[in-house]
């Protein structure tokens, strides 16, 4: 139990959970301490005091909001992907760890899907970066749209997405994966986009490596089709 307190108080997640608090936490504090310091200080004549004690009462709360704001947007800067606004790589691998380890005390089934998109290169190449960068904004979106609130939705890394859904059986996540492979398609660029996707699932606490390796071939897969789904019902059990 102290074990699991304690694991769970280090965890990048409670970590960010409780810094987003912060731009409202401090100056609450300072607040409550310019207080506390301005009646024990003089009790008696309140109305002066309070005059004397407002300047600097506005300022501890200015600068503790701007410090909050900095803190956050450092925070959160370190671990989104500037483009799409989508999580990073760095982030996605600590929440993967975190969730195998749930999966390893609660036996839950998590899911991971792994999305790229096909001959991106193409579309580069066709219609220039820009329309690249748009491309890979809009697949950004989708999958912000389309997730729960528990998923974490991350660019992966150049023209790669991908996206872990805790405490999620694999026909569901299979579901989602062909809904967003649709809405990729139905997109209006002025061509025609498409992605491949590969999911995976497990209820044993497996290894990251093997996580990836797997959700990686069930990509592959994908990849020799295109615009298609693979899935993996358990680690090392093709469909
Ligand atoms: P496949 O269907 O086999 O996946 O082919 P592909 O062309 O999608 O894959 P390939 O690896 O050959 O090319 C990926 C391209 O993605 C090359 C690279 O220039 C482009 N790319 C990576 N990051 C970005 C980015 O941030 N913006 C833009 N516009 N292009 C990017
Ligand atoms: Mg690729
Ligand atoms: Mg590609």
């Amino acid at each position: 139990m102290v074990q699991l307190i304690h694991k769970r108080f280090k965890s990048p997640i409670f970590i960010e959970n409780q810094i987003r608090f912060i731009p409202i936490l401090l100056p609450i504090v300072s607040f409550v301490l310019c207080v506390v310091v301005f009646f024990l200080d003089e009790i008696k004549q309140i109305s002066n005091e309070l005059l004397f004690w407002l300047p600097f009462i506005l300022i501890q709360i200015i600068i503790a909001m701007t410090c909050g704001l900095l803190i956050k947007e450092y925070y959160y800067g370190a671990h989104k992907d500037v483009l799409t606004g989508l999580y990073n790589r760095r982030y996605l691998n600590g929440k993967l760890l975190e969730e195998l380890s749930h999966v390893g005390q609660t036996h839950s089934e998590l899911s991971l899907i792994l999305i790229d998109i096909d001959n991106f290169k193409k579309v580069n190449d066709t219609h220039g970066h820009l329309m690249g960068d748009i491309v890979l904004k809009k697949i950004g979106e989708i999958l912000r749209s389309d997730s729960r609130h528990i998923d974490i939705a991350a660019r992966w890394g150049g023209e790669e997405f991908a996206v872990i859904l805790p405490e999620t059986a694999l026909n569901y996540s299979y579901k989602f994966a062909e809904r967003i492979r649709k809405e990729v398609e139905d997109c209006d660029f002025g061509f025609k986009v498409t992605i491949s996707l590969g999911v995976v699932s497990t209820y044993n606490e497996v290894s990251l490596d093997e996580l990836l390796t797997q959700v990686d071939q069930a990509l592959y897969l994908a990849k020799e089709k295109k615009n298609i789904v693979v899935a993996y019902p358990k680690l090392g059990y093709p469909v």
